[in-house]
């Protein structure tokens, strides 16, 4: 089988890094101060295993009661958690619609199945019908998706999750900076499994720490195939610490969307065919340039993006919406090579 392949971390500090979906903004002055009190000798002793002190923030913050939430090391963690339990060699273990995150085909092969995939339209309107029809037990949408950066709208998932066989996972790594979540749906529907994950919007992608919002009965099944220390006790008071400052998170989300807007724009006068995005990266098509073409050209000039090699996606690239300096260096690379 291929592994997943992640997006280049390189070493070289000087690149402007538009290529991971990373935050521009640092994380919380809180979460600098927690993390440097938790510096301690208690480093020996092992963490919280059911991370009682994060759960009880969350459900605080989300309005869930804890015993709906189970923590991950990462949402990917959580993500190879419901995998684990749900996914094997059966016909149609897990479906989703294509193209998306393609770390849900790695995980289906290392449980030895095979997905169940039906295309996305052009527009990227959720295909709800087909979905259904083939009744897997795990059926995933990520919403906002990624790469496309488009929201399923919550009466469609809401759709889905009434009508659908098994679970519904709403992976939601991008959704604070979208216009609406699923969460509200947990409350009526059982099925419903919601991620997220403090990579993004709470600027902690080097922590490594994500939540799973659904049924009780749902969590005390991940709780069976969960490593029992995922987290560390560094990630666990850095992510409460998070949640106390959510001011600090929504004032970051806030000055991305306003880039967001600005990019986009942009990107259409240079004749750009761009999506339209809810998350903190477009999905841009160049006039000129293939995907992986303007991924070399933008690495020799200092920039990274990402392209795909997907025959649905290799048109484009994935570009992260990054602090406004960053994204106009972007723009006038961009313009450069549309005169030369
Ligand atoms: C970034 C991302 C994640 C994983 O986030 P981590 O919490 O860093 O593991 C999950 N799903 C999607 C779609 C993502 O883009």
């Amino acid at each position: 089988m291929d592994g997943y392949v992640p997006g280049e971390q390189p070493r070289d500090r000087r690149y402007i890094k538009l290529n991971t979906n990373e935050n521009p903004y640092p994380p919380s002055p809180r979460v600098l101060e927690a993390l440097r009190r938790a510096v301690s000798d208690d480093l020996r002793l092992y963490p919280d295993p059911t991370a009682t002190d994060l759960r009880d923030k969350a459900a605080e913050v989300y309005g869930v009661l804890p015993d709906r939430i189970v923590v991950g090391n990462g949402s990917d963690d959580l993500l190879g958690m419901l995998f684990r339990a749900c996914v094997d060699g059966d016909d149609g273990s897990v479906a989703y619609a294509v193209p998306t995150y393609s770390l849900y085909d790695t995980l289906a092969l290392i449980q030895g199945a095979e997905p169940k995939t039906v295309p996305y339209p052009a527009d990227f309107v959720l295909p709800v019908d087909d979905l259904v029809a083939l009744g897997a037990r795990l059926t995933i949408v990520c919403s906002p998706n990624s790469p496309s950066g488009t929201l399923a709208p919550l009466s469609a998932i809401d759709d889905l999750a009434r009508r659908a066989r098994g679970l519904v996972v709403v992976d939601e790594a991008y959704v604070d900076f979208a216009k609406e979540t699923a969460l509200s749906l947990l409350a009526r529907r059982p099925n419903v499994v919601v991620l997220r994950t403090f990579s993004k919007s709470f600027s902690l992608a080097g922590m490594r720490v994500g939540l799973a919002f659904a049924s009780p009965d749902v969590i005390h099944q991940l709780g069976k195939v969960k490593d029992s220390y995922n987290l560390d006790r560094l990630s666990l008071v850095a992510a409460r610490a998070a949640l106390d400052d959510c001011a600090w998170m929504q004032a970051n989300v806030a000055k991305v969307q306003t880039a967001r807007t600005e990019l986009i724009a942009q990107l259409r006068e240079l004749g750009f065919r761009v999506l339209p995005s809810d998350a903190n990266f477009v999905f841009a098509e160049s006039p000129t340039h293939a995907g992986e073409e303007l991924y070399r050209k933008l690495r020799e000039a200092g920039i990274l993006v990402r392209y795909f090699a997907d025959a649905d996606l290799r048109a484009g690239v994935r570009i992260t919406v990054g602090m406004p300096d960053e994204n106009s260096a972007l723009v006038a690379a961009l313009r450069s090579f549309a005169t030369h």
